[in-house]
């Protein structure tokens, strides 16, 4: 069979099953088109795209003015490596802190390369600026967190597939309960050797859990009053997604510069990637005040392709369209539309038992036990009625739209999420 010749679904699963490493296990659609809130497979069946690839795609499916930035500088220059000054980097640094408000930026690729460049950078501002001794530097991290996939990141993971026969770990982590103040002021205080606290703001992988009201600004209360740097992973819930430019803005919902809201909650370290690029392209970055970012001297991190053109470029124009397009307000009003909607029909549902989330980074738990298939059975079914959605951990469904969706499409998901669901009704 020619390279060229169209495969049907079917077939593609076939070959990834044999020659790909068996390292997921996707829902049986294979999509081969994309555009807005839109996925096409290979046989031309249209769906309503309910994960948005676990957030990324924020701004939609190849967004004109996103892809056309990716094109326009893929003609121009694609890779300098940080050997050599590129003509783009500097400008997006200049963008990017002024968007989140930082001094400055450390750009890297994926998620995880993102979360271990913070690690880093926290440990080495431990041992230079606050005086810790050499390899005592302990960071706070949350049960159930997901920060990635890394070695040293899945050593603080309390996901068995995740962590199982990958050790030895890496030391220096102290794992206490999420949403819990108790547990971090005691942990906080009881050693001078705590460097940060890494935290989702909400925890996402998990199965879209929310902190209470309070949490993130004690959290960096305390994380003040011992000299601790606060640390937020913001990969996934970012950019708009959670209805406002970041999930620590708490209930601001302009859409950028949010550091002077009464609500806003100022990351020593903030860590983003995903729907940083809208997911045309690989892009993440570090943001961070010089006092902590300054630790880090020529020599000491980098990556070939962090920084370069074309992540500038199509960065650039992903930040442009979440203010253009005003995506964290429509985040927030759709997704209280979509609460509401959900929480009505749970009521008097005998298979859903919980909606809840933040904007448009929502999850419905299914009243079944943990290792029942029934979540799964029920993405195979919205799948057939043209939606996709993926089981987190458990019998949880995130549901998580491009934030470029409007209200009639929005009730029109809804409407397929619970005729669906309601086949499953016992
Ligand atoms: C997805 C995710 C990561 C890892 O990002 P990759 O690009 O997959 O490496 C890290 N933290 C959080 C909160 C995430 O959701």
């Amino acid at each position: 069979m020619s390279v060229l010749e169209k495969r049907s679904s079917a077939e593609v699963i076939k070959l990834e099953d044999k020659y790909g490493a068996h390292n997921y296990h996707p829902l049986p659609v294979v999509l081969s088109k994309g555009e807005g809130v839109y996925v096409w497979d290979v046989e031309g069946k249209k769906y309503y795209d309910f994960l948005s690839a676990y957030s990324a795609v924020n701004q939609g499916h190849c967004h004109p003015k996103i892809v056309n930035a990716m094109m326009e500088q893929a003609k121009t220059l694609t890779l300098t490596s940080r050997a050599f000054y590129n003509d783009k980097l500097g400008v997006y640094e200049e963008y990017i802190t002024k968007y989140f408000g930082f001094d400055k930026v450390l750009p890297m690729n994926t998620g995880a390369e993102a979360v271990e460049t913070a690690l880093k950078i926290c440990r080495k501002w431990a041992y230079e600026v606050k005086g810790i001794a050499e390899n005592e530097a302990q960071i706070i991290v949350c049960e159930n967190n997901f920060h990635g996939r890394t070695t040293t990141i899945i050593s603080f993971s309390n996901d068995e597939n995740a962590r199982k026969n990958f050790g030895p770990y890496t030391a220096g982590f102290i794992k206490i309960a999420y949403d819990d103040l108790d547990a971090l002021e005691k942990a906080i205080t009881s050693s001078k050797n705590i460097a940060g606290f890494l935290v989702e703001p909400i925890q996402g992988e998990a199965g879209v859990y929310v902190p209470s009201e309070e949490y993130l600004a004690k959290a960096k209360e305390l994380c003040k009053a011992n000299n601790v740097l606060f640390i937020a992973d913001e990969v996934q819930t970012g950019v708009a997604r959670t209805g406002s430019l970041l999930a620590v803005c708490g209930n601001c919902s302009c859409e950028s510069k949010c550091e002077k809201q009464a609500t806003y909650v100022q990351p020593d370290i903030l860590i983003l990637g995903k729907a940083l690029s809208g997911g045309a392209y690989p892009v993440s970055a570090v943001l961070a005040d010089d006092e902590v970012m300054n630790v880090i001297k020529p020599g000491q991190h980098g990556s070939t392709f962090g920084g370069n053109p074309i992540a500038a470029a199509v960065a650039m124009a992903a930040l442009d369209v979440v203010n253009e397009e005003s995506l964290a307000q429509n985040a927030r009003k759709l997704g209280e539309l979509f609460r509401s909607e959900l929480a009505k029909f749970i009521e008097t549902s005998s298979i859903a038992t919980l909606v809840r989330g933040k904007g448009l980074l929502n999850a419905v738990l299914i009243n079944d036990t943990e290792d029942s298939d029934t979540a799964w059975n029920i993405c195979m079914a919205l799948r057939d009625n043209g939606l996709l959605a993926k089981p987190t951990h458990g019998n949880i469904i995130r549901f998580a739209p491009p934030l470029v969706m409007n209200e009639e499409q929005l009730l029109d998901c809804v409407s397929i999420i619970t005729s669906t669901l309601k086949q499953f009704e016992k």
